[in-house]
């Protein structure tokens, strides 16, 4: 007997979690596969940080921590919040979970009523429209446009909000798009979001280290400080250095919002390891030396792969300006017959052809919700880019 809740029926696997698992399933079964769907650095946590935690264990740090984050935790983020961001909060606006997801539940869970309405923008982050259903509300996806480079029109924001909208979610640099907003665009989006006084602003910001060429990372909560009162930036010791694993991520909000966060946290996790929480101090208050090596290093793999790519017939994309993947254009492979006589009619079957034909993992575009396309990351090394774009080359000429 099934005896699962209405909630948890409306809600489905993380897609790319489970892209991640069927990867290691079909290694461990002993097939050769290079894994472009990867979401997480590769590189190794900087030993300095690595250090401190495994001090700090030794010193006796292994208990329980307030609900929101150590005192120094908070401290460090807010001294990161000022260095990184230009933005003053006090350790009472910081609020620390295990990762970005656990974060942006809590925001949720503190927050939404049944039939309340979430604002995203598609090509999304696979969870926002989940986690939106889970806590009853109704996620509102706001087509995107490719020949807009896939980033939202300040007006199509004021069009999706109606007197449902708790939350506005807005993503940069965005996964999978790569999007990047510049302070003249972030200033348009703050306009008309002045015009909707009780409406929430998430900011995820989970990728602001890794920024490629000309563009910068700028805080909607730095262009817009008169808003600050209803943002929630999200964040975390997660991408950008290189700590997916240690599960460590951290909400910046106004205080009502924080402590009714908190108060969720305490009931359903009561607090993020002490061990992590001690090596996430070291992260953002330490040497931020190795996340600007990390960035120089995506930056190479970023040329690479798109010099690669862009060679390649019946596929485009635009080179991504943030973040660490490629949301390639399939559509003009669709309705066209594989070597081995199957017809490709979506972006799944193109998922799966490249994967079963030639040991290439990647995502389709649906969980993002916009097809057909399909994401490459390129948070590999350099060999492994290389290797995967000549199995691409091979598999799309066949
Ligand atoms: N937000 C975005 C846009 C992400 O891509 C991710 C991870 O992939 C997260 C938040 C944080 O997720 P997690 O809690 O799984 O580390």
């Amino acid at each position: 007997k099934n005896l699962t809740s209405d909630r948890i029926n409306r809600i489905k696997p993380s897609p790319s979690v489970a892209a991640n698992a069927l990867v290691n399933e079909l290694r461990a079964a002993g097939h050769d596969i290079i894994n472009f769907t990867i979401g997480e650095p590769d590189f190794d946590t900087p030993t300095h940080i690595i250090e401190a935690a495994t001090q700090d264990m030794h010193s006796g740090d292994t208990h329980y921590t307030p609900s929101n984050g150590t005192r120094a935790l908070r401290e460090a983020i807010t001294i990161k919040l000022k260095r990184d961001n230009g933005l003053d909060y006090s350790i009472q606006e910081v609020v620390c979970g295990n990762g970005g997801k656990h974060i942006i539940s809590s925001a949720f869970g503190a927050t939404l009523n049944a039939g309340n309405e979430v604002i995203i923008h598609a090509p999304y982050w696979v969870s926002y429209p989940d986690l939106a259903l889970l806590n009853e509300a109704v996620p509102v996806i706001i087509a995107g446009k490719e020949e807009l480079g896939f980033k939202v029109s300040p007006e199509e924001i004021r069009q999706a909000v109606t007197n449902r909208t708790k939350w506005v979610i807005l993503n940069y640099p965005n996964n999978p798009s790569g999007v990047v907003y510049n302070a003249a665009e972030l200033n348009e989006i703050a306009a008309v979001l002045r015009d909707f006084p009780d409406v929430l602003i998430m900011l995820d910001e989970i990728y602001e280290h890794f920024v490629y060429e000309k563009s910068v990372h700028i805080s909607l909560a730095e262009v817009a400080p008169d808003l600050k009162d209803r943002i929630l930036i999200i964040n975390g010791a997660l991408k950008g250095y290189a700590m997916t694993g240690w599960r460590l991520g951290y909400g910046v909000g106004p205080e009502w919002l924080i402590s009714a966060m908190t108060k969720l946290i305490s009931q359903t996790a009561t607090c993020s390891s002490s061990v992590s929480q001690a090596g996430a101090v070291v992260a953002f208050a330490g040497d931020q030396r190795p996340v600007k090596e990390m960035c120089a290093v995506y930056e190479t793999r970023r040329r690479a792969i798109c010099d690669h790519l862009c060679e390649v017939e019946d596929i485009s994309f635009i080179p991504p300006s943030g973040a660490f993947y490629l949301y390639i254009n399939v559509s003009k492979l669709l309705n066209k017959k594989t070597h081995n006589g199957h017809i490709l009619h979506n972006d799944d079957d193109v998922v799966e052809y490249l994967l079963r034909e030639g040991g290439v993992a990647t995502v389709s575009g649906k969980a993002y919700g916009m097809s057909p396309y399909i994401r490459v990351s390129f948070a590999s090394s350099l060999p492994v880019i290389e290797e995967g774009c000549i199995r691409f080359k091979t598999l799309l000429a066949a």
